[in-house]
């Protein structure tokens, strides 16, 4: 509720990464991931009752790579599920998870303000360079002959991944638009908490006619919680995930971690090989997107230290100006 006199609420998205949903040391049951989740919304509880209006996004790579095997398996008693769905499941499904449990911890908390999960289709790009030279891996391994036979029986794109097999993969656009940001917005203005985008939303592309179109492909979730904020105007991009900073020369000796720096400087230190394309790197890159369209501040840290991170005592901030 905004009284006269207070200032106007900031509106953050928060990401939430993989790890704040499946525990990596435990078995991905959907207790589990119910157990998990309810952990990790302590930080968004925190971020609710420091007076943010909220969009939260959140990964589905497990999840997703789960369900793609679930269809492989079922298949041809079941008829295939093409991964664009399969998105858009995981959006559903892990939508209901993270939206029950926060409802309940409002709740239990006595705040009253409704949470709801909007399904995102994602715009992208059908000659994005990544479609037509895919490279991100999804779902189970398979030993080379297996995998070729599957490429060729559903017209995938397989891989060598390394010691533990054959993998599928796909593309990952650049996501340019979020299709249903303006109702999303106009929710969060009203003071409903909003699940959104989640895995990244489902990638689909414009026909020349106007229709949408889906794309079997899946947007990296740091990309697209930084063209959410930007579509919805929010003020804040604030990405939780299993470190307390960036760092340079993460894993070394001489690893520093940086508790501030502008946008200009990530994209130097990104280019200097700081931040590997898998983990980081495209947190760093959601960062500099965010700033230069014009966001005020972008904060990533452990799910555990978001009220330390909102005081700037911990996890790092990126922002327009030293
Ligand atoms: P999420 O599921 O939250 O997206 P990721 O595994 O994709 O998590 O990214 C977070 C991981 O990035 C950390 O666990 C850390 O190991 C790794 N990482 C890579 N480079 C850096 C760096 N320069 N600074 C901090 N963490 C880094
Ligand atoms: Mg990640």
């Amino acid at each position: 509720m905004v009284r006269s006199g207070d200032k106007e609420p900031r509106t953050a998205v928060v990401a939430l990464g993989g790890n704040a949903i499946s525990d990596p040391d435990k078995e991905d049951t959907i207790t589990n991931q119910f157990a998990h989740t309810r952990k990790s919304l302590i930080a968004v509880l925190e971020l609710i009752k420091a007076g943010y209006r909220l969009v939260i996004t959140h990964g589905n790579g497990p999840q997703v790579g789960n369900a793609l095997r679930r269809v492989e398996l079922a298949y041809p008693q079941v008829p295939m599920v093409p991964l664009g769905v399969l998105v858009a499941d995981t959006e559903g499904s892990m939508g209901y998870m993270i939206e029950q449990s926060l409802q309940n911890a409002l709740h239990l908390a006595g705040i009253k303000r409704e949470v709801l999960t909007i399904i995102s289709q994602v715009l992208v790009d059908k000659n994005d360079p990544s479609l037509l030279n895919p490279t991100k891996y999804v779902g189970p391994f398979f030993p080379e002959g297996k995998a070729r036979e599957l490429a060729d029986m559903y017209n995938w794109i397989v891989k060598d991944a390394g010691k533990k097999g054959w993998r599928r993969v796909v593309g990952s656009p650049i996501p340019l638009r979020i299709i249903n940001s303006s109702a999303i917005r106009n929710l969060v203005e009203a003071g409903f908490i909003v699940i959104a985008a989640g895995g990244g939303g489902i990638p689909v592309y414009l026909e020349p006619d106007g229709k949408l179109e889906g794309v079997d492909a899946v947007i990296d979730k740091d990309r697209a919680s930084a063209i959410l904020g930007l579509n919805i105007g929010a003020e804040e991009l604030i990405i939780l995930t299993n470190v307390d900073r960036v760092a340079l020369n993460y894993g070394k000796p001489d690893q520093l971690e940086i508790d501030r720096m502008t946008a200009a400087e990530a994209k130097r230190y990104f280019a200097e090989g700081h931040f590997p394309p898998g983990s980081m790197g495209p947190k760093i890159e959601a960062a500099v997107k965010f700033i230069e369209g014009g966001g005020e501040k972008v904060i990533i840290t452990h799910l555990n230290n978001v009220l330390e991170a909102l005081k700037g005592k911990a996890g790092t901030w990126i922002v327009p100006l030293a």
